[in-house]
């Protein structure tokens, strides 16, 4: 447990919509925040006189923040003024935020306690001479909060979290953006008074924002502390991973003392050097493990002290483990991919089957359809650069050709896509392989599992073909993760759920 609080952040243009917000925000918050600029001009008398009528128990924290300092709208100096002097004495108000121009050029208004807040939306350095200028206004609260491409972006803003303990100063650092997420979960264990929350997910006032549902009852932000352990998921992009909902699941069955988090890396040495490693590390976060995802499960293993044989076999590491400050890799995708298949369709010795996509995913089915003793081809689209696998694993190799429907896999008993086809995005409304061009095959089994339901499920069932969904390695595969971590037995049906209430 710690004494920090989430503080959802409120804006609507209307009065009407802002109550209503607020009826909604008290199920999570502790604080709310009233973006007074997101009001309408004309709306912002009628929206004061609705908060009295409503009788409101949650406690308010005060923001009318002016466009050049990130807010809503053109604000001018004089309506400022005059909003300040007359809130003032708002009933319900824990705090008002004030941006730093204020805090001088008002040095005479009776408002307290004040949060002084600084926002900077394209990044910079200089951040500890700006905490010293918001120091000096003897503010109960400095809120700074940065842009960040990369996480090592988000540490400078973090340490100020050091600078402001030794001055007893209280802190809110938040890096704004996916790759600075952590900073919004891990901030109250470390000292921060406050984390900002999203209404919902769609609603953010700010870049990665995490909506209250989610800070309270996926990362349990409160009853995080210094000591509790760290995992996450370290690729990109990562946001739309089902992973975190999964792990803390598992986490929370178990009632351990650690958390899952999403970990937007696009310069993986750097995340080594500034998150992880004992010498050099900045930030003590203290992390026992981590995910691997695209485009660093390659990557990765020049840096790990220890590799598993099976990983090293594949070429890729999805899971990391962390033992005495050592690097420990393991790969769980062929587990992940096999454990399925094998419970659907059995004994797998002499099965013929068909591998459409020849990337990292490819080769663990490939790995793991070799071992169980199934004659394995590989189907790419670019036989150059599928021959390195084919050749090394020893299995044959023909070309996949999408729009050529002659093609036609009625000769083996398993197709598995392992291609992005089908994929939410741009993919998400192609096959890799039609109806007509599966028919008498024994299962078909699509890695990708968002959407739940593929183009291609779809033309296995019109070609009436058993099929196997993605869903079912992503959990194994991390029931395997959650077992290398924790020692400790995995509650499949519950990640399972979890994942699946996520992408439904
Ligand atoms: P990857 O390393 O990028 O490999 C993708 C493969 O698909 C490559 O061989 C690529 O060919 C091929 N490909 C891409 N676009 C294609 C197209 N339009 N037509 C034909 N082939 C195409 O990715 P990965 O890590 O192997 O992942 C592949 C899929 O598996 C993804 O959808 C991923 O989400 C899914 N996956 C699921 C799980 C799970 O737990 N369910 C785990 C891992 C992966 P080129 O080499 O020519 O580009």
């Amino acid at each position: 447990m710690n004494d920090g609080k989430i503080c959802v952040s409120v804006c609507a243009a209307t009065a009407d919509e802002m109550i209503s917000r607020i009826k909604r925000a008290e199920e999570f918050a502790d604080i709310i925040e009233l973006r007074f600029d997101c009001l309408e001009h004309l709306q912002l008398k009628n929206f004061l006189g609705e908060i009295k009528i409503n009788r409101f128990s949650s406690k308010f924290l005060i923001t009318f923040r002016p466009q050049e300092f990130g807010g809503r709208r053109e604000i001018s100096l004089s309506e400022r003024r005059k909003f300040w002097e007359f809130i003032s004495s708002f009933a319900n108000a824990e705090y008002f935020d004030i941006e730093p121009d204020l805090q001088k050029k008002f040095a005479g208004l009776r408002i307290n306690p004040r949060i002084v807040s600084f926002h900077n939306f394209t990044g910079l350095n200089n951040l500890e001479n700006i905490f010293e200028e918001l120091r000096e206004t003897n503010s109960y609260i400095i809120k700074i909060a940065v842009q960040a491409d990369d996480i090592a972006d988000s540490i400078a803003v973090w340490k100020l979290l050091e600078t402001a303990k030794k001055d007893d100063k209280k802190l809110i650092p938040i890096a704004m953006g996916e790759a600075g997420k952590w900073t919004r979960i891990l901030g109250l264990a470390h000292g921060a008074p406050l984390t900002y929350a999203a209404l919902d997910a769609g609603d953010e006032t700010a870049p990665g924002q995490i909506s209250a549902r989610d800070l309270t009852e996926v990362y349990r932000v409160k009853q995080l502390n210094e000591q509790t352990e760290i995992y996450g998921i370290v690729g990109s992009p990562v946001a739309q991973s089902l992973s975190p909902f999964m792990q803390n699941a598992a986490f929370e069955f178990h009632n351990l003392d650690a958390i899952y988090i999403p970990l937007e890396v696009k310069n993986l040495d750097e995340f080594i050097r500034k998150f992880i490693a004992f010498e050099t590390r900045e930030v003590e976060l203290n992390f026992k493990g981590f995910s691997v995802t695209i485009p660093h499960k390659q990557a990765i293993i020049k840096h790990l002290d220890y590799l598993d044989e099976t990983a090293r076999e594949i070429g890729a590491v999805n899971t990391v483990k962390i033992i005495n400050g050592k690097l420990h890799g393991f790969n769980t995708d062929a587990h992940g991919f096999i454990e399925p298949l094998r419970n659907s369709y059995g004994d797998l010795k002499n099965a013929k089957a068909a591998i459409l996509g020849a990337g990292g995913a490819a080769r663990a089915c490939v790995y793991a359809l070799k071992k169980a003793g199934a004659n394995v081809t590989i189907f790419a689209r670019n036989i150059e650069k599928a021959k390195f696998s084919a050749g090394e694993f020893e299995v044959e190799l023909r070309e996949l050709r999408i729009t050529n429907h002659e093609l036609r896999f009625a000769d083996f008993d398993i197709v598995v896509n392992a291609t992005p086809l089908g994929m939410k995005g741009e993919f998400q409304t192609r096959t890799p392989a039609a109806a007509s061009q599966i028919e008498n095959v024994k299962l078909v089994y699509d890695l990708v599992y968002n959407p739940f339901e593929t183009e291609f499920i779809k033309e296995a069932r019109t070609a009436n073909v058993p099929t196997l969904g993605g869903l079912s390695m992503l959990v194994a595969q991390g029931a395997k993760q959650f077992e290398i971590w924790t020692q400790m037995d995995a509650p499949a049906s519950e990640m399972s759920a979890a994942a699946l209430k996520r992408l439904k």
